[in-house]
């Protein structure tokens, strides 16, 4: 049976709109029509679905302020994010616009005949997307999905559906055929799970926590259904003592605390060499009590609130280690919490070895390079992370060591829609993003066309 909720504005817990709650023969009939869609879309022609998605990348842009400042109401964003946000989408379209012209296949030479592969679109592809940024996460999926000729049934988080319900909408208005891209708002156990038993979908690219990932891994099993995870992560600010400490220091907070931590790429572990400590620490603590969590409507906003009250309670839960110091944070209403910073025990401390997803980082020191590589692997994760070090054989050396999908030098840089994106162990399986993307929404297929 179908129902309905209220969506929260985190900053003020005030309801910002009543969403349905789609029920199964409901998400049933929409994956019927995407997989109807489908036999017209995979028949467009290469140059018009790449006009098509330039239109939808322009129709976006054309709309960034009022997906921005939905963003800032229903997720709490900043204003700056939510606007980078909005843009990434319309970025990644017209990145992903150049791919239907180039899904080139292979001629194999072989004896007897002549040999070529073909990038077959798969069908229905499912998207399934967290609350943490919305908008983003979902253009990372379906860009690459439409380019590739499939369509696309996207669910959106339950706190967070807004934005994408409006980038379907956005979609149609720049001409994008119905049944093309559908945003199925709902629950995950209904809509989200119908994704991975339903045949009709070919694909599922999840992207939320490790936990729910597993459970998606295991339901496609049942199918051999594709499925891309992007999952947690428990990243790693790696900081050498002949490093500009003090640009690292002042980069820490915005790398850990962006988006109140809840970034699968947070830099939530602060690996400082032992003689570099105190110099850091110094910086560190001016930065974050300089860093501002406030109203996500002001421009100078660089942190909002956390998107709920459970995860207001799930990091305060971490808040039991040893605090160094905390930035401010307004009070309620709103589910606010200051930049925090803690000092654990060990490597063993709960605040060290599980995601947060809040903004708290924890702090440790290394003695040398083997012992901060070590420290860094020691993780079930391994998603992203920084290194720093003005010594360019450490760096390198360094970056192949550590066991993560994406890793930074000197920067803070993570996810950018030109460059491979996914984690290593425990943090997701696949990649997204960059030229190879298009490929993990297709199938290779092998044609033998015989001389005779
Ligand atoms: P979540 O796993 O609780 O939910 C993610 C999505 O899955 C939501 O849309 C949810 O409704 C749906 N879902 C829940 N149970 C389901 C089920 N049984 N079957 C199908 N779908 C189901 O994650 P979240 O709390 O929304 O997001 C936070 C997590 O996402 C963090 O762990 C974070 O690290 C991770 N994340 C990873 C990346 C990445 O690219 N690696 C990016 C952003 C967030």
């Amino acid at each position: 049976m179908s129902t309905s909720y209220d969506v929260i504005n985190p900053a003020t817990e005030q309801i910002v709109k009543n969403v349905p709650h789609l029920d199964l023969e409901q998400t049933d009939a929409i994956i019927a029509k995407a997989a109807k869609a489908f036999e017209t879309w995979k028949n467009v022609t290469p140059g018009e679905r790449a006009r098509l998605l330039r239109a939808f990348s322009q129709v976006v842009t054309d709309h960034r302020e009022e997906l921005a400042q939905l963003e800032i109401t229903n997720a709490g964003h900043t204003r700056g994010n939510a606007l980078w946000e909005a843009d990434n989408v319309a970025n990644t379209l017209m990145y992903y616009s150049a791919a239907p012209e180039r899904l080139f296949g292979k001629q194999i030479p072989v004896p007897g005949g002549i040999d070529i592969t073909f990038k077959e679109p798969l069908g229905v592809v499912g998207i399934i997307v967290p609350w943490n940024f919305p908008m983003p996460i979902a253009g990372w999926g379906f860009a690459p999905a439409l380019a590739a000729g499939n369509t696309v049934v996207l669910k959106p988080a339950e706190y967070t559906p807004l934005t994408a319900i409006r980038l379907g909408e956005l979609a149609l208005l720049a001409g994008i055929p119905e049944g093309v891209l559908n945003i199925l708002p709902g629950k995950g156990s209904v809509v989200g799970n119908r994704f991975v038993t339903h045949p009709l979908v070919r694909k599922v690219g999840f992207t939320g926590s490790t936990e729910v990932g597993k459970q998606i891994m295991a339901g496609c099993a049942d199918q051999v259904k594709r499925v891309t995870l992007e999952l947690g992560g428990k990243s790693a600010n790696i900081i050498f003592a002949d490093a500009d400490i003090e640009k690292a220091a002042a980069g820490a907070p915005g790398a850990v605390f962006d988006n109140a931590g809840q970034d699968c790429c947070a830099r939530s572990r602060i690996l400082v060499q032992k003689s570099a400590f105190d110099k850091f620490m110094e910086h560190f603590e001016v930065a974050v009590k300089k860093f501002r969590c406030e109203d996500p409507n002001l421009a100078t906003a660089e942190m909002g609130p956390l998107i709920s009250k459970k995860q207001f309670d799930v990091v305060e839960s971490y808040l039991d280690e040893k605090i160094a110091f905390q930035g401010s944070a307004p009070s309620g209403p709103g589910y606010w919490m200051p930049p925090t910073v803690l000092l654990p025990k060990n490597a063993q401390a709960k605040s060290w070895r599980e995601e947060i997803f809040g903004p708290v980082v924890s702090i440790l020191t290394f003695e040398d390079e083997a012992e901060g590589i070590k420290m860094a692997n020691d993780s079930e994760y391994g998603l992203s992370g920084s290194i720093w070090t003005r010594d360019v054989g450490k760096a390198l050396r360094v970056s192949r060591a550590i066991e993560s999908g994406a890793l930074s030098v000197n920067s803070n840089s993570s996810v950018r829609f030109w460059t491979p994106f996914g984690g290593f162990k425990q943090s997701g399986l696949g990649r997204g993003l960059g030229p190879d993307a298009v490929d993990s929404y297709t199938e290779l297929k092998n044609v033998f066309i015989s001389n005779d």
